[in-house]
């Protein structure tokens, strides 16, 4: 593996089979100790499904797992909320989560229905079986519109039929962000900002942004990111030290259908210090 060792360090922001990713929980646990980091964080879609399993592999083998989860929220396109909850989950957490399920659960029937007339047609079966019967997600269609040759790659299906501004879109009902923002913190976690210069917005208007989600309770952003140019992470890096918030930080981590992000190093050189990881869980 190129780059320096991981040891030392975090990753803060992975998917497993309980959304969109290809590893299951447990696969995903042994793969981070066995690239030597300390902790990772599992930040599904929508779910909190894979977290349990995950922490146990943790316990067996020797590293930290944060049980955490990224929320898509009504706003620009590609706002998403990570919450993590270093004391575990409450029961109305628990209840509000089961709506964003429902919530997908509407929308998924409606994208097919579209592919259908754009002559692609995929089962509501198949897309179970691709998700595992967990939540599913438009990677899942796109893997199997791949599989049966209606695309040539997962970003041809997003980008002819599934991205927001494509054929077979169909917008899904989401939390706003400060629904969002008061549930986690009602519920003892800790809500950050992923990815915050990938959300269809200006950056001066993010800064400005911030102030405001801040007051919402916003507790952090996600400083580090496989993503960003070292432009981006300095803005992001100067915004969270000038609004006084937690930086975070990890690689957004799914496996086989983000082939070249890696666990912890995402695309070679990203290293997520443990002392991200040591203030969210108030070490
Ligand atoms: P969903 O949960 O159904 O809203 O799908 C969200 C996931 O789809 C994201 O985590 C990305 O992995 C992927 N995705 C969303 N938009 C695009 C896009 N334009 N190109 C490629 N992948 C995308
Ligand atoms: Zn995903
Ligand atoms: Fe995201
Ligand atoms: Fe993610």
């Amino acid at each position: 593996m190129p780059g320096k060792p991981l040891q030392d360090c975090v990753d803060l922001h992975v998917h497993t089979t309980a959304s969109d990713g290809s590893f299951s929980p447990a696969a995903v646990v042994e793969l981070a100790a066995r690239s030597g980091l300390a902790a990772i964080a599992i930040t599904d879609h929508d779910t909190v499904d894979g977290c349990a399993e995950a922490v146990a592999t943790g316990k067996k083998l020797g590293i930290e797992v944060l049980p955490g989860i990224e929320i898509s929220l009504d706003f620009v396109d590609n706002t998403h909320l990570l919450g993590y909850f270093p004391r575990g989950y409450t029961a109305e957490f628990l209840s509000a989560i089961a709506t964003l399920k429902a919530y997908r659960e509407e929308r998924i029937p409606k994208i097919l229905s579209k592919l259908e007339e754009l002559g692609c047609p995929v089962t509501l079966a198949e897309a179970q079986k691709e998700s595992g019967n967990d939540v599913i997600g438009r990677p899942h269609i796109a893997r199997i519109m791949l599989r049966k040759k209606y695309v040539s790659s997962i970003q041809e299906a997003f980008d002819r039929y599934l991205a927001s501004n494509a054929a077979a879109y169909v917008r899904k009902r989401k939390f706003t962000p400060e629904e969002a923002l008061s549930l986690i913190g009602r519920s003892g976690g800790v809500p950050v900002l992923a990815h915050p210069v990938t959300m269809d917005m200006e950056s001066a208007m993010l800064a400005r942004y911030i102030p405001v989600w801040k007051k919402a309770g916003l507790r952090g952003i996600e400083t580090l990111y496989s993503e960003y140019s070292i432009e981006q992470q300095l803005f992001l890096e100067d915004l969270a030290d000038r609004e006084s918030l937690l930086k975070t930080g990890g690689t957004d981590f799914h496996g086989s259908s983000k082939p070249k992000i890696a666990i912890g190093s995402g695309k070679g050189n990203l290293r997520v210090p443990k002392s991200y990881y040591d203030r969210i869980v108030g070490n």
